[in-house]
């Protein structure tokens, strides 16, 4: 497995490998959700290139760019065992310079929810995620869906812009407990990690419960997440899942569930798939 950081070198690096040639975007402190993307990147494809890159850009200020936990030797352990074949890890300092003038901007699905409570952030995801295609120049591209919005996002970019790359989403992975996994994780204590629980039962009971009533539906679950201890809700909807708008009366068809929440200083987000009333859950 190669470790390239410089944008000329990997481009080389990749010039006539064995295609498909798969992508995997990410910012590193891999756990097994991450692990999932590269599995599904080494069934399908050829070549397996994995991004590791904290984006300066999709940090606000106040956020936790400067303390995200970096483990890179680790994180190369992992995915040379995992099978991927390239690893590219630019540096912020030359792959997002202050000076650089053009970002790309998904307007309106960037607004809500996650682009509501983190001004600008999309648009660091698109501007870096577009750079990385650019460079990496992959068929398949591989994405969780534990950012729900980021993965209608950026689906939404590669239609509008005609990028030849097909967005491969992957099913969130979660603890035995029902967390799902994520780098941010790491900052809970054992009593957080109790609190964040909630937010997984929360979503867990209401898909069981779920008749299809939305109102009721997002009642019952700002109310459980404001009353859970330890936990501060930002948002907790029932959207469309493909417009991401938020459903308000009786729903027909699939909805998905997303809430974020803090838990100490911890943002934590989480979602999940409403199977449309009287259907049984796909398998
Ligand atoms: P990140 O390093 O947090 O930017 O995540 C990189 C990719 O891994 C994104 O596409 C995430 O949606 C995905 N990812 C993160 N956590 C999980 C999870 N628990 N299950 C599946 N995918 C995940």
């Amino acid at each position: 497995m190669d470790v390239v950081s410089d944008v000329a070198e990997i481009r080389a690096r990749l010039q006539g490998v064995p295609r498909p040639l798969g992508l995997v975007p990410t910012m590193g402190a891999l756990h097994g959700g991450h692990l999932s993307l590269v599995d599904a990147a080494t069934r399908h494809c050829a070549t397996v290139a994995v991004s590791i890159f904290v984006n300066p850009l999709q940090f606000g200020p106040g956020e936790d760019f400067q303390r995200y936990p970096r483990s890179l030797d680790a994180d190369l352990q992992e995915l040379d065992a995992a099978g991927a074949h390239v690893v590219f890890t630019p540096d912020a300092a030359s792959f997002t310079p202050p000076g650089r003038l053009t970002s790309v901007v998904v307007a309106s699905l960037t607004q809500r929810l996650e682009g509501s409570s983190r001004p600008g952030h999309f648009d660091g995801v698109t501007t870096v995620v577009t750079k990385l295609f650019n460079v990496i120049r992959p068929d398949q591209a591989y994405f969780g869906e534990k950012d729900f919005q980021q993965l209608a996002v950026i689906r939404r970019m590669v239609a509008d812009l005609d990028l030849p790359v097909t967005v491969v989403g992957c099913p969130i992975v979660r603890d035995p407990d029902g967390l799902a996994l994520s780098s941010r994780n790491a900052y809970l204590s054992g009593e957080q990690r109790v609190a964040a629980l909630q937010l997984s039962q929360a979503l867990h009971r209401l898909s069981q419960e779920w008749a299809g009533d939305a109102a009721t539906a997002v009642a019952t679950l700002r109310r459980t997440l404001s009353q859970a201890s330890g936990v501060r809700l930002d948002y907790a909807e029932v959207i469309d899942p493909e417009t991401l708008e938020p459903f308000e009366g009786v729903v027909e068809g699939p909805a998905q569930a997303v809430v974020a929440a803090y838990v100490g200083d911890t943002r934590l987000i989480d979602n999940i798939r409403l199977e449309p009333a009287g259907s049984s859950p796909a398998a």
